[in-house]
């Protein structure tokens, strides 16, 4: 009985100070949510007005401004429920259809496109909208094969759909970062027929569709997010108030399992906001609530018998709570990891991406100047991939893509890297071999490419692949190594094509 005692008035003490930081719990909830509004201004001129005029923290025993909070919460669910934040993306489409002049039998349909383009809510609507003026736009032009007979004038259409990328790389920092603007604009100079135009159109629309659908994503799992933290403080603060009217005796029993329970919720959240890694959050969310499990079931036991059933109750009550806060966190742990994934992959071929090669080159090259270990990187080009295009339609030219990327995917070493950096160019990061071991398998995967069985209509395509490959050295930096190897390339591209030449021999 004497321990018993001795544990709870242990325990007693430890909540005490518990309590005293209570109130700075509720702060640091306070400061996270407005942290979070701050990320949504410069959208909607009612909801910054109101975030405005929030206090930016909570000062001495001053309560949160919880009616305020309620209604800008409406107005975010409201606003951003119904329309999505499609930015600059319909003035391309509008620029376009305006300068494209059409027969006559396509023209009803032109002023309908117009037409619903105005009316375009979401990103949604405007990817249909993108896809039915790309095949406007192809149909407007006559089947010759040729674009440079220029009667429908596609120059002046591509020169203001470049105008327009061009101001929007400017503009739009996100979208910059999303879509590589400077690729696009290179490509569209490279159109010379109407399949590579049709790609061409292809290639934007996608690219902007998946920015859209992106930026929807974030915004929706972004108001979610606040409209339950707003609920949370809500809750918190009807509990402290009742708490502060209790006796004096009933606080010891309950309050502090209150405020301590509420402290790990904050601490809870205060984790989703500030860490920038899923893993990191993955693992701080669990371990907090294990660490509020084994809080709560000690303090239960702890409790006098009647406060225990009580207290049950209320852990119950909060646990609940937590579980949905658990949940909303994982969906949105779950589509920030979707959305990164698909930032860093190819979506033609599946493989890693021009972006995803970048990140890893920093990275492999911060290890190798630590450990000094031998690290080679190769660039791979598909010989003569324009007249398969050509010969065979761009489809087809998109399955080689497909079956080479795969091919090769499957052969490269877990710890190395393979991804499509370019139209039909690709790069490999080897590490902890040599010059010699990389071209020996650098060898292997050409030859198996060479002796890939593709063909189309009975018809066997031969593909051969020419590679060039450099050894970082003192002193380099990873667009030094990058040059190197597309010289060495290039030596290969000149003397023959189907091989893999070093920077040892240029
Ligand atoms: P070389 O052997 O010198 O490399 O000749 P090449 O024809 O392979 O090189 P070039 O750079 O002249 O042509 C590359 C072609 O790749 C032109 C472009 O239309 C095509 N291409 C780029 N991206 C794609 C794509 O995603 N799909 C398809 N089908 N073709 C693409
Ligand atoms: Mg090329
Ligand atoms: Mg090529």
């Amino acid at each position: 009985m004497a321990d018993y005692k001795e544990k709870y008035q242990k325990a007693i003490k430890a909540l005490d100070e518990v309590e005293q930081e209570s109130f700075e719990s509720v702060q640091s909830l306070y400061k996270t949510l407005f942290n979070i509004l701050n990320e949504l201004k410069g959208r909607h001129s009612e909801i910054d007005k109101a975030i405005v005029a929030l206090p930016k923290r909570l000062t001495g025993n001053s309560s949160p401004p919880v009616e305020e909070l309620e209604r800008i919460k409406d107005l975010i669910v409201s606003y951003f429920g119904s329309a999505d934040d499609l930015g600059a993306a319909p003035n391309v489409l509008d620029t376009l259809l305006s300068t494209l002049k059409v027969s006559d039998e396509l023209q009803d349909g032109m002023a309908k496109l117009q037409k619903d383009l105005a009316q375009a809510e979401n990103s949604k609507d405007f990817v249909k909208l993108a896809k039915k003026t790309a095949s406007v736009v192809l149909k407007s032009i006559p089947n010759t094969g040729d674009i440079s007979s220029d009667a429908y004038s596609i120059e002046a259409i591509n020169k203001a759909l470049l105008l327009q990328l061009k101001k929007w790389g400017e503009s739009d920092a996100e979208l910059e970062k999303s879509i590589d603007i400077a690729s696009l604009l290179q490509s569209l100079e490279s159109v010379n027929s109407l399949q590579s135009l049709e790609h061409f159109y292809k290639e934007v629309f996608e690219a902007l569709g998946q920015h859209l659908s992106k930026k929807d994503k974030f915004i929706v799992e972004l108001s979610r997010l606040i409209e339950t933290v707003v609920h949370q403080l809500a809750e918190i603060s009807t509990d402290l108030d009742k708490e502060s009217k209790k006796s004096s005796e009933e606080r010891k029993s309950r309050g502090r399992l209150t405020a301590l329970v509420d402290r790990q919720v904050n601490a809870l959240k205060d984790s989703v906001h500030h860490s920038d890694s899923l893993n990191i959050l993955k693992t701080l969310l669990s371990e907090q609530l294990d660490e509020l499990n084994q809080t709560v079931s000690n303090l239960a036991a702890l409790e006098s018998e009647k406060a225990q059933e009580e207290a049950e109750e209320r852990v119950k009550n909060i646990m609940g709570k937590l579980s949905v806060v658990e949940s909303e966190v994982s969906d949105l742990k779950a589509s920030l990891h979707q959305a990164n994934e698909q930032a860093f992959v190819d979506a033609l071929t599946g493989v890693p991406n021009r972006r995803a090669y970048d990140e890893r080159i920093k990275l492999e090259f911060k290890r190798w100047q630590r450990k000094k270990e031998p690290l080679v990187l190769a660039v791979m080009d598909i010989d003569h991939f324009k007249s398969i295009n050509d010969t065979y339609g761009h489809p087809i030219g998109d399955k080689v893509l497909r079956t080479i990327s795969q091919l090769v995917d499957k052969k490269v070493r877990d710890s190395d890297f393979f991804g499509r950096v370019g139209g039909e160019e690709f790069a490999v990061i080897f590490t902890g071999i040599d010059l010699d071991n990389a071209l020996k398998r650098l060898d292997q995967f050409r030859e198996s490419i060479e002796s890939c069985k593709f063909g189309s209509k009975g018809k066997r395509i031969l593909i051969t692949m020419s590679v060039g490959c450099a050894l970082f050295d003192e002193d380099d930096a990873p667009e030094d190594v990058y040059e190197r190897a597309d010289k060495a390339l290039y030596k290969a591209k000149s003397s023959g094509r189907n091989k893999c030449i070093s920077e040892r021999d240029i």
